[in-house]
């Protein structure tokens, strides 16, 4: 008898996939098709043929595809080298391509590879899983898109492919199928008519790699809208993609412009960029927890739906909030009017949400510049009166400062705090995958907040981008429009006018618009047709998260069985043959954009182990 699964999406989860497949099966037939019109491995995110200015923002040896033994799964572990070893072995042994074998010869285990250094690895992942699986098992690659799911009488899955060949007949489909496009919002649409009557520019949200910025013209102002991770990409891509240079004048770092950028008009709500990532000159550290462990997660799931405002908040604050203190008494002891292990006693003995946490805090450490305060992370431009201090410094001046924190990390309280407090994902993530949190919760404190101030404290940038970014802003290529940004349009000017209201500046007129985040996951609006259809079909369903006595949260993920992930219908019938893993599945199983890490039991390989082994017997 023979088995055959369709593995949709072959980025790094559908690799994943392949190689759990290839690790569970037994002595028999099994026919593997992976389907996606980019190369598998690198799938879209990963492709290995992009610019070498963009970034991971993880760091090489913190990047795998392999189990180890810290993965608790059914199936067997297949170690294999993370990032770092893989560049290790590249340097020795060579690389056709010098780019590549460079790389490899500069990689540190702390080191951001470029993007398609990772996709080479992917790549090549992808292909050692080939080489080295059972002779029964083949693997058939088809380059396009999955466009709809059927099935036959007998209940046997039918994959139809947007170029014409197939249809696949397989026993189970696996969709892994990452970031998809999203359907344009109403103010989107408006915006693009509005750009196409006046020959302007504008750019939806979308992945940096596909927004066609070359339409975007030299000289000219540019609004960008998002600070974080995709305005980082796009900011790279228009400068230094655009010819210009970066060089080191022994007192700053210089960029040295081909004359070909846009001005960058840039805002967001916080209206300052992502905070850097701590440059530790060596791997960031673990620190052991001590208030948000594993314990306490055992503890709120046993107690049923959480609310994160007040069960879990107020463990990650204190956590992030001791690792700071600890680190501000080794380096500046003398900011501390308290014996340091009465501070420590006491700290340890209150908990946050006690008033006299604050009143501890605040006479131990009398200067409030010197104290931890989350409401000015969250809002840093809160409470400045942005009429009497020019935004754009004001902004470079928060920027230039969190530079100098993250290239001295490790005497950094604030750094080490919020490397602590990204750490602490890894538990919410447990904490509230399958409905952990209530609904109400999940709305308004996961996805409304912490989701967005956690990437914008603890998933920024290398410290190295933020230093371009200023050196950008010293050549007078960006300026910062401030908090709030709100982007309209002038049709008697044929602009668009980009300003913020806490500042009494007056708009900047531009005649092209970038909108430089991705928005999340959602099934409502998904632009993949295949989601889609299966979506009109009431063959999926949005999920659903229930508060106990209020109203349930009807998400933007798609609903997925717990443990298992097969697809639940509209009805709420789990199919037996239909699993969805990764970023569609996001409200189920938080931060699924997170690779696996070694030596983590990493979310990514212990589901799709689970997954693989399931789909084997899925007829
Ligand atoms: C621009 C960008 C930068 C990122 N940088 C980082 C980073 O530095 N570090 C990090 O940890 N994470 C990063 N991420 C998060 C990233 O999503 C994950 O690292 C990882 O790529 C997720 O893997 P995946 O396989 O689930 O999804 P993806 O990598 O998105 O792969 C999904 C694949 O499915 C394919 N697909 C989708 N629909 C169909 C269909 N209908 N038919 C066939 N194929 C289909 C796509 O072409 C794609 O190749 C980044 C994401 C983006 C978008």
């Amino acid at each position: 008898m023979s088995t055959s699964i369709c593995v949709v999406g072959a980025g790094p989860r559908g690799t994943v996939l392949v190689e759990r497949i290839a690790a569970n099966a037994w002595r028999r037939r099994i026919d593997v098709h992976v389907v996606d019109p980019y190369p598998p491995g690198g799938g879209h995110v990963w492709q290995a043929d992009q610019p070498g200015h963009l970034l991971m923002n993880t760091v090489a040896a913190d990047t795998t595809l392999f189990t180890d033994d810290s993965v608790h799964c059914a199936g067997p572990v297949v170690p294999g080298p993370n990032l770092y070893e893989w560049a290790c072995s590249t340097a020795r042994e060579g690389d056709p391509d010098p780019v590549i074998r460079d790389e490899a010869v500069r990689m540190l285990p702390w080191s951001h590879p470029t993007r398609r250094f990772h996709g080479r690895y992917l790549a090549w992942v992808y292909g050692r899983v080939k080489e080295t699986a059972p002779e029964w098992i083949t693997i058939h690659e088809h380059r396009t898109r999955a466009v709809a799911l059927t099935e036959d009488a007998d209940g046997r899955q039918i994959v139809a492919l947007e170029d014409g060949t197939g249809p696949l007949t397989v026993d189970a489909v696996i969709l892994a199928l990452g970031h998809t496009d999203l359907e344009p919002l109403p103010e989107q649409r408006a915006h693009a008519r509005f750009a196409a009557d006046h020959g302007l520019f504008y750019g939806p949200p979308a992945n940096p790699l596909d927004a066609p910025l070359d339409a975007i013209p030299p000289g000219a102002p540019l609004l960008v809208r998002g600070l974080g991770m995709n305005f980082f990409d796009h900011m790279s891509l228009l400068t230094t993609g655009r010819g210009g240079r970066f060089d080191h004048d022994g007192e700053r770092l210089r960029y040295r412009p081909s004359g070909r950028e846009p001005v960058l008009y840039a805002g967001s709500r916080r209206g300052v960029p992502y905070l850097a990532r701590g440059d530790y000159g060596r791997m960031p550290p673990a620190v052991p927890a001590r208030y948000f462990g594993d314990d306490a997660v055992a503890r709120l799931r046993g107690a049923g739906p959480a609310d994160f405002r007040t069960d879990v908040w107020p463990l990650i604050a204190k956590e992030t909030t001791a690792v700071y203190y600890d680190v501000l008494l080794r380096e500046n002891p003398s900011a501390c009017a308290m014996r340091p292990e009465r501070f420590r006693a006491k700290f340890d003995a209150l908990a946050w949400e006690d008033p006299a946490m604050a009143d501890l805090i605040a006479s131990a450490f009398p200067d409030p510049a010197v104290r931890l305060d989350f409401s000015a992370l969250h809002r840093p431009l809160g409470s400045l009166s942005l009429d009497h201090h020019p935004v754009h410094e004001t902004v470079e001046a928060l920027v230039r400062a969190d530079l100098a924190r993250a290239r001295d990390a490790r005497h950094s309280p604030l750094k080490n705090a919020m490397t602590a407090l990204g750490a602490t994902r890894g538990r919410v993530r447990r904490l509230v995958t399958h409905g952990g949190l209530t609904g109400e919760s999940h709305r308004r404190d996961l996805d409304g907040w912490f989701q967005g101030f956690a990437a914008s404290v603890a998933s920024g940038p290398p410290a190295g981008r933020v230093e371009e970014l200023l050196a950008l802003a010293d050549a007078g290529l960006v300026r910062f429009v401030g908090p709030d940004m709100t982007v309209t349009t002038d049709p008697a000017a044929g602009a668009f006018l980009g300003s913020s209201p806490r500042t009494g500046s007056a708009p900047v007129k531009a005649p092209a618009f970038l909108e430089a985040h991705l928005p999340p996951p959602d099934l409502g609006r998904t632009a993949d047709p295949l989601l889609r259809r299966l979506r009109d079909d009431g063959a999926c369903r949005p999920y659903r998260i229930p508060t106990p006595g209020g109203p349930a949260y009807e998400t933007r993920g798609m609903d997925v069985a717990a443990e298992t992930f097969r697809i639940i219908d509209a009805r709420g019938r789990v199919h037996p043959r239909r699993f969805a893993l990764g970023i569609p599945i996001e409200s189920v199983d938080w931060l699924t954009a997170m690779g696996a890490k070694p030596a983590s039991n990493a979310a990514m390989l212990v589901q799709a182990d689970a997954v693989a082994r399931a789909a084997l017997t899925a007829h």
